[in-house]
C-alpha cells in the first residue's frame, strides 16, 4: 500500500539525475521483450489497471478527508498520437514522488519483473500459457512494446519533495529522473511504441483491445472522441423541427458499473437481458434466466450466470463465461474453476481471490478454487430448484432447452445430482413431464417386473421408433423420450443411482422384460407347428447374428418384430462414442438382433399352410425385411431386393 509508507525524503531532485537499475543475473528488457511473445497486448491492460488503482486508491484518501485538492475529472485517457509514434495512458489518481518512483518503479517494480522472467523464462510457450503470464508483470510489460518509457507524474501531496517528476528508461537498466513542470496531479505513461510493435498505433487495435479487457473497469476510460447525430437546440430543418446535426463526444470505452456489481434487488429483468447483450452482441437469442452471484465469506466473489438457450452443437457454446479480476479482464477460459458442466453457461465471474499467475493443474488443487467451485455449484441448483418450487410450469416449459446442463451435472457430479433428483425432469412421449419420483409411482403398477424391477421404456429416437413406441402404448405402457445428446450417459447413471431399476429402450428385447404379462394368451399353434415355424425362418437367416424365438403375442400386433439385446446395443453406443477404452472392444462385436415371431398372427398360420416352396420362401423373406425396415436396419442389396419383391407382389 502506498499511501501510508514512512518514505523518509532525504533528497531533494533539483537537477537531472540518473541511476541503474539493479540487475542481478542479466539485463531483463531483451528477456521481457522477446519470450512473452504470445501475449504482448496485455501491457495495456496493466498499464490501465495501475491507472485504476491509482484513482481508486485517490478517492479513496480523500474520503478519508486526506485529500487537499478538488478531485475534479478522474477519467483515465488513452491517447494514441500516430505522427510521433506514442501511446500515452493518462491518469488524475494519487500520482507518485520522487522517492517512490525510486521505491515503487525502480525497485519493487522491476525486482517484480525479474522475479517474473526468471520464473516463466525458461518455460515453453505451452506452459506459459493458460494463465501463466495474466498478471504479475505490470509495469514492465510496456517494454514489450516499446523503445523507450516515459513516466510524468505529480503527486497528489502538497508538501515539499511533492514536484513533478519523470522517469525515463530506454530499454537498458539505466533511467533518469528529472524534476519537470507539470499542473495537474496524476501520472502519464508514454510509450514509444517500437518498429515490430506497430500494431498498436492502430486505433481499432486499441479499441479492441480497450473492449476486451476494459470494458467494464470502475474508472471512465475514454478513447478520443466519437461522433454522434443529435437534435440541436438552436437550429431547426424545413419542417421547423430541431435540426439533426452531427456532434463530437469523448468516447468512453467502459461501463464503470456493471450489472453484476448492483444490487440484485435493484434490478430487472430486461436489465439482465441487455447485459447479456452487451456481452455476447452476437447474440439473437435471449438467455433463459440468470443467476446473480454475490459472496463474501470465506472468499470474494460476484458474478452472473446466464442459461443460454441450447443449440444442438452444444460444444461451440462452451468456454463463454469471462473471468474479471475487480473488473479487469482476465480470460474467457474458467476450466478449473466451475465445474465441467457449467461451462456450458454463459456470464461473468469477478473474484479478486482466484490465484491468476499459477497453472492449471495448480489452480484445480487449490482449496479455494474448489471452494468457488462447490459455492457456484450450489448457487445453480438453489435457483433451479426455486423456479421448478414455485413456476412449475415455467420450468416445464424450459425443460428441453436446460435438459443438456442438468443431465450433464448429473452425470458427472454426485453432489449435483444429490441435489437435481427433485427437479430433474423425465418426458414422455405424450409429452408430460414427471420428476423422478413421480415418474416411478406413475409406472409402477404397469412396469414392474417378475423380479420386482421397475422398468424404464425409453425411445432415444421417437420418428424412427415409432412403431415400438406405438407398440408399447398399446399395450398400455409408457414409454419416455431420453433422445438428446448425452442420454445414453444419462440413462447409464440413473441405472446406477435408482435402487431396483432398469431402462430399455422401446426397440429392444421389452418383450422379454414385460410383453410376457401377455404370456397369458394361449397360442393357436401347436408345439409341433411351433418347431416348424423356427426352422423355415431359420433357413433364411444367419443364425450366428439372428436369435429366434415365437412369443404368444396379440393378433393385431406385428407378425415378426427384430429387438436387440439393450445391453449389446448400449455398449456398442459407447464404443461408438468413444465412451472409453474399457467399451472400446465391444465395437469389434457382430451385431446381434432378436427375431420375435408372433405365433397368434394370422400370417403365421397361413405360413405353414402354404405348400409352393418358392411362395413360402419369399412371404418369409418379406415379413424378415419389413420387420427390418422397420428398425432402420435394412441397407443396400436387401433394401433392393425388398422393393423389387414388393413390387411383385403387387403384380
Ligand atoms: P503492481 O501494480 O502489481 O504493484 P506494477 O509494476 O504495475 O506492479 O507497478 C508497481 C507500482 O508502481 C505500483 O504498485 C504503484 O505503486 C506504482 N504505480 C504504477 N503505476 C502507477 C500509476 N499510474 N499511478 C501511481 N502509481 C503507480
Amino acid at each position: 500500500m502506498y499511501f501510508d509508507i514512512g518514505w523518509e525524503i532525504n533528497k531533494k531532485l533539483k537537477t537531472m539525475q540518473t541511476g541503474k537499475i539493479n540487475v542481478q543475473t542479466e539485463n531483463i528488457f531483451p528477456i521481457i521483450k522477446k519470450f512473452l511473445y504470445s501475449d504482448h497486448e496485455i501491457f495495456l491492460r496493466e498499464l490501465i489497471a495501475n491507472a485504476v488503482d491509482a484513482t481508486t486508491k485517490l478517492k479513496t484518501l480523500s474520503a478519508l478527508g486526506k485529500v487537499e485538492d478538488e478531485l475534479g475529472d478522474l477519467t483515465i485517457e488513452v491517447i494514441l498520437d500516430k505522427e510521433n509514434k506514442t501511446l500515452t495512458v493518462k491518469d488524475r489518481g494519487i500520482g507518485m514522488t520522487a522517492e517512490e518512483i525510486e521505491k515503487y518503479i525502480n525497485q519493487i517494480a522491476f525486482s517484480g519483473a525479474e522475479e517474473f522472467v526468471e520464473k516463466f523464462k525458461n518455460k515453453t510457450e505451452v506452459e506459459q500459457g493458460g494463465l501463466i503470464g495474466h498478471f504479475g508483470l505490470g509495469f514492465y510489460s510496456s517494454f514489450m512494446v516499446s523503445d523507450k518509457v516515459e513516466i510524468k507524474t505529480k503527486t497528489y501531496k502538497n508538501d515539499e519533495g511533492s514536484n513533478a517528476v519523470s522517469w525515463e528508461c530506454d530499454g537498458s537498466p539505466e533511467y533518469t529522473i528529472n524534476e519537470i513542470e507539470k499542473s495537474e496531479r496524476g501520472t502519464e505513461i508514454i510509450l514509444f511504441i517500437n518498429e515490430e510493435s506497430n500494431e498498436f498505433l492502430e486505433e481499432h487495435r486499441i479499441l479492441e483491445l480497450l473492449n476486451k479487457y476494459c470494458k467494464f473497469l470502475p474508472v471512465p476510460i475514454r478513447f478520443g472522441n466519437e461522433k454522434s447525430w443529435e437534435k440541436s437546440e438552436t437550429e431547426v430543418d424545413d419542417k421547423g423541427e430541431p435540426k439533426e446535426i452531427e456532434i463530437e463526444k469523448p468516447r468512453i470505452i467502459n461501463n464503470s458499473n456493471p450489472l453484476w456489481k448492483q444490487r440484485p434487488a435493484d434490478l430487472k429483468d430486461e436489465d439482465y437481458k441487455s447485459f447479456y447483450r452487451e456481452l455476447y452482441p452476437m447474440s439473437f437469442e435471449d438467455p433463459l434466466f440468470n443467476i446473480h452471484l454475490n459472496v463474501d465469506y470465506p472468499f470474494n466473489l460476484t458474478g452472473i450466470l446466464f442459461f443460454p438457450k441450447v443449440k444442438k452443437n452444444f460444444e461451440m457454446q462452451r468456454d463463454k463465461i469471462q473471468l474479471y479480476c475487480n473488473q479487469v479482464f482476465v480470460t474467457d477460459s474458467v476450466e478449473g474453476i466451475v465445474p465441467d458442466f457449467l461451462t456450458l453457461l454463459h456470464g461473468v465471474i469477478d473474484s479478486p481471490d482466484i490465484p491468476l499467475n499459477v497453472s492449471r493443474s495448480y489452480l484445480q488443487s487449490d482449496s479455494n478454487v474448489k471452494k468457488i467451485s462447490g459455492h457456484i455449484m450450489k448457487k445453480v441448483a438453489d435457483k433451479l430448484e426455486d423456479i421448478f418450487k414455485n413456476n412449475r410450469e415455467e420450468f416445464e416449459k424450459k425443460w428441453d432447452d436446460i435438459k443438456v446442463f442438468i443431465e450433464y451435472g448429473i452425470i458427472s457430479e454426485t453432489k449435483f445430482f444429490d441435489r437435481a433428483e427433485k427437479f430433474c425432469l423425465l418426458k414422455n412421449t405424450e409429452g408430460k413431464y414427471f420428476t423422478f419420483e413421480e415418474y416411478k409411482s406413475h409406472i409402477k403398477e404397469t412396469q414392474t417386473d417378475k423380479d420386482g424391477n421397475l422398468v424404464f421404456i425409453y425411445t432415444s429416437n421417437p420418428e424412427d421408433q415409432h412403431s415400438y413406441v406405438q407398440n408399447a402404448c398399446e399395450r398400455g405402457y409408457d414409454v419416455l423420450v431420453l433422445d438428446g445428446p448425452i442420454d445414453n450417459h444419462f440413462v447409464n447413471t440413473l441405472e446406477q443411482k435408482f435402487e431396483k431399476s432398469h431402462f430399455v429402450r422401446v426397440d429392444a428385447e421389452v418383450a422379454d422384460k414385460l410383453i410376457k404379462k401377455s404370456d397369458a394368451l394361449p397360442s393357436r399353434l401347436s408345439e409341433e407347428q411351433t418347431k416348424n415355424l423356427t426352422e423355415v425362418f431359420e433357413q433364411q437367416l444367419n443364425k450366428a447374428i439372428y436369435h429366434i424365438s415365437v412369443e404368444n403375442l396379440g393378433e393385431n400386433d406385428l407378425p415378426v418384430t427384430v429387438t436387440q439385446p439393450e445391453f449389446m446395443r448400449r455398449m456398442k453406443d459407447m464404443s461408438a462414442m468413444g465412451g472409453g477404452g474399457q467399451f472400446a472392444f465391444m465395437g469389434n462385436m457382430p451385431d446381434s438382433y432378436n427375431l420375435v415371431l408372433n405365433s397368434n398372427h394370422k400370417l403365421m398360420g397361413q405360413l405353414l399352410e402354404t405348400e409352393d416352396a418358392e411362395e413360402k420362401v419369399k412371404m418369409i423373406k418379406q415379413l424378415i425385411d419389413l420387420a427390418l425396415l422397420s428398425q432402420n436396419l435394412l441397407k443396400g442389396e436387401a433394401l433392393t431386393g425388398f422393393i423389387k419383391r414388393s413390387v411383385d407382389i403387387i403384380k
